[in-house]
């Protein structure tokens, strides 16, 4: 990869306002791709609209703005590529690397109590599988993708290392429901993919989902990004983030004073070092910035740290 452009990017839901988990992810992928004279990309993963607001996008785009992570290109809104989503689905189904099932809920639960009653794994395996056509009935499906039942997938992490989940272990996951649409785990692969991404850098909390996003693009025939899963930022009692501690808008601290070369400064360091380097300036973040750096463990967000 280190020819090639590396490319990044910042996918949040505008659930809410830019807290201080989010403001982090941004600037490590904006560091690690200004450092190697790359493309930093922001898309607003607003697939689901009953969470999704206007508002949560405008006040994550302050927050960077007042951060000063620019990104590159026009802000890419997931949802309105939906019907691309659709028709990567439809080249699996094409490929035989996805299926139509036609289960309905009421048979996937009767799957599983009967599964359960018999001390099987309640992973629901669909009879549609390796249906032929010709007996598919003219009723509403979901599209599965057809994941291997044997063998391992293989995350090899640059944070968390090589992580290792058995296929057996992964059901057959849905990428188009039975209305059409596509399910965000295909949307972010489709997009990262589009969008020509070759580091995926997000919170750990995505890591499970990286096995089966990885399932998608091998039957695509895509190449994989780079994974970079960081730990999440606990609160200087090594809690959950609470509203006091950080889990506040980043504009909230440019209201409380805070200048945002400090905060970027703070920022780089929850979670990351340099040696014993406390300060530097940008051109130094972005010239050291790695991912070798990165803790494994969860990194304290303490606003007394900020104010020294
Ligand atoms: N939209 C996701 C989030 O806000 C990020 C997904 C990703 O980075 O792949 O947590």
């Amino acid at each position: 990869m280190s020819d090639a452009q590396v490319v990044t990017r910042f996918a949040p839901s505008p659930t809410g306002f830019l807290h201080i988990g989010g403001a982090r992810t941004a600037l490590f992928n904006w560091l690690y791709a200004r450092g190697r004279g790359g493309k930093f990309l922001l898309r607003i993963e607003d697939t689901d609209r009953a969470r999704s607001t206007p508002e949560a996008t405008e006040a994550i785009l302050r927050g960077l703005d007042w951060l000063g992570l620019d990104h590159d290109g026009e802000v890419i809104s997931q949802f309105e590529r939906a019907d691309r989503h659709a028709e990567v689905a439809h080249e699996l189904l094409a490929k035989g690397a996805a299926y139509k099932c036609f289960s309905t809920q009421e048979e996937i639960e009767s799957f599983r109590e009967g599964a359960r009653a018999e001390g099987r794994s309640t992973l629901f395996v669909s009879p549609w599988r390796d249906a032929d056509a010709a007996t598919h009935p003219d009723a509403p499906y979901v599209v599965r993708l057809k994941t291997p039942t044997e063998g391992q997938t293989v995350i090899e992490d640059e944070v968390q290392g090589t992580v290792t989940i058995r296929n057996d272990q992964l059901d057959d996951m849905v990428l188009l429901r039975s209305d059409g649409t596509p399910v965000y785990m295909l949307a972010v692969v489709v997009d990262d993919h589009d969008m020509g991404v070759t580091h995926v850098i997000r919170g750990d909390d995505h890591l499970n989902n990286a096995a089966r996003q990885m399932g998608i693009y091998q039957a695509m025939g895509w190449p994989l990004p780079v994974y970079a899963h960081i730990p999440l930022i606990h609160g200087p009692d090594g809690k959950k983030l609470s509203k006091r501690h950080g889990a506040l808008g980043a504009d909230e601290y440019q209201k409380m004073g805070y200048p945002a070369a400090g905060m970027r400064n703070y920022l780089a360091r929850l979670g990351w070092s340099h040696g014993d380097d406390e300060f530097f300036t940008d051109a130094q973040a972005k010239d050291w910035f790695n991912l070798d750096g990165i803790g494994k463990a969860p990194a304290r967000f303490d606003l007394k740290k900020l104010e020294n």
